[in-house]
This record gives C-alpha cells, sequence and structure tokens, in this order.
C-alpha cells in the first residue's frame, strides 16, 4: 500500500527537539503534512525550517500541553486549517525525579499533567477528526519506565504506565472507526532529557541493554513512522519497546 496517495496531517507535541524532533522529520520525510507543537517557537521554527528545506511540509502551533484548552484550542485550529486530522503523536514529557520521600505533591502533579492528562485531552480532542476521516493513527510515547519501573521515578513511571492502559482503551473504543492506538516505549535515548544523567548511570544503561549502546532519536522516530503508516492497519493496543532489548522476557 502506497503511503503517498494523499497528504495526511500529523499533529507532534514536543517537537521541538528531542525525539518528537526526529519524529517530525521522518513524518515528513514520508509525505505527511506535520503539525509542530511545543512551547518553544524558535526552536519549532527551526525545525519547521529543516522540515521544509528538504521539500516537506509543516507548521508551527505554540501549545503549552500542561493547559487542556490549549491543546482543545491547538487541535481545533488544526482541523479548521486542513479540514482533517489523521495522526496524532503524543510526545511531549517532562521528569520530575527524585525518591519517594522527599517527592512532592506538586512534582507528581506537574509529571502526570504533562505526560498522561494531555494525550487525553489531545486524543479526545482529535478522535473527532479522526472519526470524520475513518482514518487515524494515535502513537503515545511511553518508556520502559511505564514497563518495569525505575527509582527515583514513581511520578514519571507512574504517568507512562497508565498511557499503556488509555491507549489500550483506546484501541478497543476506537477501532471500529478505522482509528488505531498504539505505545512507542523507549529505552535510554540520546536528547536532552538524558544528557542530565551522570556518566556512571549512563555506563549502567549500556551494561544492562543487550545491543550496549543508548538510543538514538530516529530509532524511535523509525518505530513511530510504523504505527503511523498505512501498512499498520491491522495493528493496534501494542507496545513496542525500542530500547536496545533492556526490558525483554
Ligand atoms: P526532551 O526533554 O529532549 O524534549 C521534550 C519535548 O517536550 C520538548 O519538545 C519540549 O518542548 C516538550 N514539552 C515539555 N513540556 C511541554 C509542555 N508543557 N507543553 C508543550 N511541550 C512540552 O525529551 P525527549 O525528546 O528525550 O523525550 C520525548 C518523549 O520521550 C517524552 O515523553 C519522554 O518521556 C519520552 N522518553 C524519552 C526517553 C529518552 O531516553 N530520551 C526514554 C523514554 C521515554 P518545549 O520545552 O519547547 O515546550
Amino acid at each position: 500500500m502506497s503511503d503517498k496517495t494523499e497528504q495526511r496531517v500529523a499533529v507532534v507535541t514536543g517537537a521541538s527537539r528531542g525525539l518528537g524532533e526526529a519524529i517530525a522529520l521522518e513524518l515528513a520525510a514520508q509525505g505527511r503534512h506535520v503539525v509542530l507543537v511545543a512551547r518553544s517557537a524558535d526552536r519549532l521554527e527551526a525545525v519547521k525550517s529543516a522540515i521544509e528545506s528538504t521539500g516537506g511540509s509543516a507548521s508551527v502551533k505554540t501549545c503549552d500541553v500542561s493547559d487542556s484548552s490549549s491543546i482543545e484550542a491547538m487541535i481545533g485550529a488544526v482541523f479548521t486549517e486542513h479540514g482533517r486530522l489523521d495522526i496524532l503523536v503524543n510526545n511531549a514529557g517532562i521528569t520530575r525525579d527524585t525518591l519517594v520521600l522527599r517527592m512532592s505533591d506538586e512534582q507528581f502533579d506537574e509529571v502526570i499533567n504533562v505526560n498522561l492528562k494531555s494525550a487525553f485531552v489531545a486524543c479526545r480532542a482529535a478522535a473527532k477528526p479522526m472519526m470524520k476521516g475513518k482514518w487515524g493513527r494515535i502513537i503515545n510515547i511511553g518508556s520502559v519506565a511505564g514497563l518495569v519501573g525505575n527509582p527515583g521515578q514513581v511520578n514519571y513511571a507512574a504517568s507512562k504506565s497508565a498511557l499503556l492502559g488509555m491507549t489500550k482503551s483506546l484501541a478497543k473504543e476506537l477501532g471500529g472507526k478505522g482509528i488505531t492506538a498504539n505505545v512507542v516505549a523507549p529505552g535510554f535515548i540520546e536528547t536532552e532529557m538524558t544528557d542530565v544523567l551522570p556518566d556512571a548511570i549512563k555506563e549502567g544503561v549500556k551494561t544492562m541493554t543487550p545491543l550496549k549502546r543508548m538510543g538514538v532519536a530516529q530509532e524511535i522516530a523509525s518505530a513511530v513512522a510504523y504505527f503511523a503508516s498505512e501498512g499498520a492497519s491491522y495493528t493496534t493496543g501494542q507496545v513496542l519497546a525500542v530500547d536496545g532489548g533492556m526490558t525483554m522476557t
């Protein structure tokens, strides 16, 4: 099946850097119009320029995904401008790491809001245009921390684990409308989020990873592109760990 028959519209949150930037570049390279979403307008414009310099199509929507009404307005504007919304990648995410005894309510709530609630609000808003088009691809970015837990990340692991149950429920609710919902769960990938980790932790990660290295953003983008493709039409409710084999059972 060709992915080039029509220009589908994809929304990628957290597209200003890291995994979201790589996902946006990959979807654009596959001929999608990509709506780049994050708070940093200048960085989003730089990603847009990079996409356009290779002949791709993109636009920018600044949006703080911790604010539900901003997400709804952003999705509404995409539908008004393009008359369609086919692909939604909920990738924006944050960490507020600390051990459980020191973790404040604010640290817990902030992570749940940005990583989980934003994805719920975006899925709810995107479901209508996807239903209208009788086609949709929802891809939520989880984490190995949501699969196996991680000390210092009670809040983050809870948010990412909850994404799995939410995505499987969406897959069951929306499957009859031609909409799939899947999770890509990255392991440790080289981005600004993991730059801050101490070298000892990075070395420990490499030791316990069968592929003996951290991943790169393109390796996550490739997995997302599969779930977003025409060919993934019979794949829903799945969780794909892209983690160098770290969590295989
Ligand atoms: P980065 O910290 O490099 O990038 C995070 C992105 O999210 C940025 O584009 C940022 O944009 C955006 N973002 C953060 N908060 C908000 C907000 N309130 N509103 C809108 N956008 C926001 O992270 P990564 O690229 O490494 O991670 C991307 C996703 O992958 C996250 O969900 C993360 O949890 C997950 N992940 C990453 C792993 C890794 O090893 N890197 C491992 C497992 C999962 P801006 O600041 O401009 O708003």
